[in-house]
């Protein structure tokens, strides 16, 4: 099976392992210089040299945890957000190509952050990467100092929201959200938000100026299982701006990317 895992647990100068690493990526020289990078910069590495296989080994780790103690009951979704940090995926890769994995991936309700890797640079592969679940997007030849610095963000913005519940205020300008409390004031004033409101403008606030795709939304928001329109998306943006901003009609907050989606800040 083209699969290994690295014998060692890898550990930072602190001695603090950051993270396990998912590489799935058919060229072995590419694949091993990343793998090499990161066990350096303190992060365990796993890889997978085709779709397949890093199916398989997203399933082998379900099992072992299942087989280990308090894995039983776990979803997939679960017991990746357990023992996965980050998944770097090639998007040319044989038996089930990077987009489809990614899909797949996100389909199981893993959220683990995905980084894509591509050959091609065109805004159209860029787009649709973003659109079926990748949180960013690496055109080859890359340098692997910036690969390095993209995954440290991703860790970083996964890890923040993850503990964001804890946080007892999310302030941006004269706009605060309490997560515990489901409210949120805007210059100074209570202002009521459905459920879905308040969950969209969490997130929004959570990575401020990061763009979002309505597919992204939708997924994140509706959950991957919802059918139906991206539209969804445009409806519930219209009612924030309606609560959010002095002016809905030239929006300050909750401001549209043409082409990609919506950004907060
Ligand atoms: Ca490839």
């Amino acid at each position: 099976m083209p699969l290994t895992l690295s014998s060692e647990r890898a550990k930072h100068k602190s001695g603090i392992k950051l993270g396990r690493v998912l590489v799935v990526e058919d060229e072995g020289l590419i694949s091993e210089t990343i793998a090499l990078a990161l066990t350096e910069e303190g992060y365990e590495v796993v890889t997978a040299a085709d779709g397949r296989a890093a199916l398989d080994l997203i399933h082998q780790l379900k099992e072992a945890e299942s087989n280990g103690n308090g894995g039983m009951g776990l979803s997939l979704s679960q017991v990746c957000a357990r023992s996965l940090d980050l998944i770097i995926l090639d998007l040319m890769l044989p038996y089930i190509n990077g987009l489809d994995l990614c899909r797949l991936i996100r389909r199981e309700g893993i959220s683990v952050p995905i980084l894509m890797l591509s050959a091609k640079g065109s805004e159209t592969d860029r787009v649709v990467g973003l659109e079926v679940g990748a949180d960013d997007y690496l055109t080859k030849p890359f340098g692997i100092r910036e690969l390095i610095a993209r995954c440290r963000a991703l860790l970083r913005r996964h890890h923040q929201f993850q503990v964001q519940p804890e946080r007892p205020s999310i302030k941006y300008q004269d706009i605060a959200l309490y997560p515990q409390e489901c409210r949120i004031t805007v210059r100074g004033e209570a202002v009521n938000f459905s459920p879905k409101e308040f969950k969209i403008l969490e997130l929004f606030m959570s990575y401020p100026r990061r763009v979002w795709s309505r597919e992204q939304l939708l997924e994140r928001i509706w959950g991957p299982d919802f059918i139906g329109d991206s539209k969804t998306v445009d409806v519930h943006i219209r009612w924030l701006r309606e609560k959010l901003e002095v002016d809905p009609s030239s929006p300050t907050y909750l401001v549209t990317v043409r082409g990609f989606g919506y950004r907060f800040g």
